[in-house]
């Protein structure tokens, strides 16, 4: 449990009172459900509470007005979307289903006094409060990479402006350049996504800048699907794609962002475009509110997503600790779905269900070349763990149409989960 300072819990409360008199907390007599952030995790748990609940007051904070997907973001760098197409607006959640959508961003959490302060003087009290604040990128972590140096070497890990930067540096370089893309160590957000980055660039470069490479320099000697990438980069970007593993000295342990240097333990690299992707940790509001562990990342209970820590807090989403659920938009998805049950459960005064979740990863190495992987997931010896026989990943040796139609499948996957959490 946090120690919180007496000056702060009494700020929460007089703010509390200010805004229940507006009628913005605990009108109506229903539960207060307060949800932060309004990903793919926050916008599930809100849209859900309110299905499971519909008495409860269910406010969502996002700190945008829309919140840019990183799933299909690879798309947009590589040019073959535009940010429209990445765009989630939350308004089907405020006008079709009844929840309150605040635009603010969340400075403060007081779990004693039960309230969310925002940097725009406002505080929600809650009953329960899940929160989903995606990943933060650890400045330093990676010596000489901080908010500074991702100006100039985009990571392009959180959707949004640093996409379009690091798709104009793209498109900027000259034929024959190097693109090289720095991969983190695990855990970090989608363990997929660095490669199929890799690929979306080369089948760019392939059409447009036919004597360019890329680098991947990575921090780990294997990765998610690596043998079905492989498999696709050698029929496709044979001569684009060079994958250097930890084993052969692809760490990156320092970069110079001012001088475009990217530093391993033996060499140099001067690239044409950099694509820095640092070490993460759980949303910094989660740091801050004392959800996290030494891991950087929060501990849960593992069937309902309450934090151990901060009771009638759920964390969900990347800050969580989901044993081997990946963190990718579907496992926050599906986790929102366990937790909006327990949290339901809970209010009612019943025993939440046994917990079990979903996930499929879809990657594309090229528009019309998808992979997949998927698992479906139970608490086994008090971890959330893959149900042995579940899932599995896309075969070996495929022909053309079904890595076409795996594609498609992606497309699907995109519209239907977009429609599941925002519409
Ligand atoms: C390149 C790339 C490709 C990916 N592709 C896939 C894919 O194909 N499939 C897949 O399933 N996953 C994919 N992912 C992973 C996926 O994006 C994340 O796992 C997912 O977004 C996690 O959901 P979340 O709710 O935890 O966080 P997010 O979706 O990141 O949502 C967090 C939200 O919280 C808000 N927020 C944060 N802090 C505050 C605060 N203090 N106050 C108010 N609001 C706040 C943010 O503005 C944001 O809107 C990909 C990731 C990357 C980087």
């Amino acid at each position: 449990m946090i120690n919180i300072s007496r000056r702060t819990f009494t700020g929460f409360v007089g703010a509390a009172g200010a805004l229940s008199a507006l009628g913005l907390s605990g009108c109506g007599g229903g539960p207060r459900i307060v949800v932060v952030g309004g990903g793919f995790g926050g916008a599930t748990a809100a849209k859900y509470v309110k299905r499971y609940l519909p008495s409860a007051n269910v406010v969502l904070i996002d700190a945008d007005k829309s919140h840019f997907t990183c799933p299909f973001s690879n798309t947009v760098i590589a040019g073959m979307n535009d940010m429209a197409f990445i765009e989630r607006k939350f308004d089907a959640l405020a006008n079709k289903h009844g929840i309150t959508v605040v635009t603010d961003l969340v400075v403060g959490i007081d779990p004693v006094s039960k309230a969310v302060k925002t940097k725009g003087g406002n505080t929600f009290n809650y009953d329960k409060l899940v929160v989903s604040p995606g990943i933060d990128l650890k400045w330093g972590a990676l010596a000489g990479y901080d908010q500074a140096a991702a100006e100039i070497m985009p990571h392009a890990w959180k959707a949004g402006p640093q996409t379009m930067l690091l798709r104009k540096q793209i498109e900027a370089m000259p034929n024959g350049g190097v693109v090289a893309i720095s991969a983190p160590g695990n855990p970090f957000r989608c363990p997929p996504g660095p490669y199929e980055r890799a690929s979306l660039i080369a089948n760019y470069l392939k059409r447009n800048k036919p004597k360019s490479k890329i680098l991947i320099l990575d921090s780990k000697d294997a990765f998610a699907k690596d043998k079905l990438f492989k498999e696709g980069w050698e029929k496709m970007y044979d001569d684009i794609i060079e994958w250097v593993p930890a084993a052969k000295n692809g760490k990156v342990t320092r970069v110079d962002a001012k001088a475009g240097v990217l530093e391993t333990d033996f060499e140099k690299i001067k690239p044409a475009v950099a694509n820095v992707i640092p070490p993460q940790s759980a949303g910094a509001i989660a740091i801050s509110t004392g959800l996290t562990d030494k891991s950087g990342f929060c501990p849960v209970n593992p069937n309902t997503f309450e934090s151990t820590l901060v009771k009638d807090v759920f964390v969900i989403g990347d800050s969580c600790i989901a044993g081997d659920m990946p963190k990718s938009g579907y496992s926050a998805s599906s986790q929102a779905k366990v937790a909006a049950g327990a949290i339901a459960a809970m209010v009612m005064g019943d025993k939440p269900a046994p917990m079990s979740a979903i996930n499929t990863c879809y990657s594309l190495l090229a528009p019309d070349y998808g992979i997949s992987v998927a698992g479906v997931y139970s608490v086994q010896d008090g971890k959330i763990a893959a149900i042995k026989g579940s899932g599995g990943v896309s075969p070996m040796g495929a022909p053309y149409q079904f890595r076409k139609k795996e594609a498609d499948f992606a497309g699907g996957w995109y519209a239907s989960i977009s429609q599941d959490s925002w519409g």
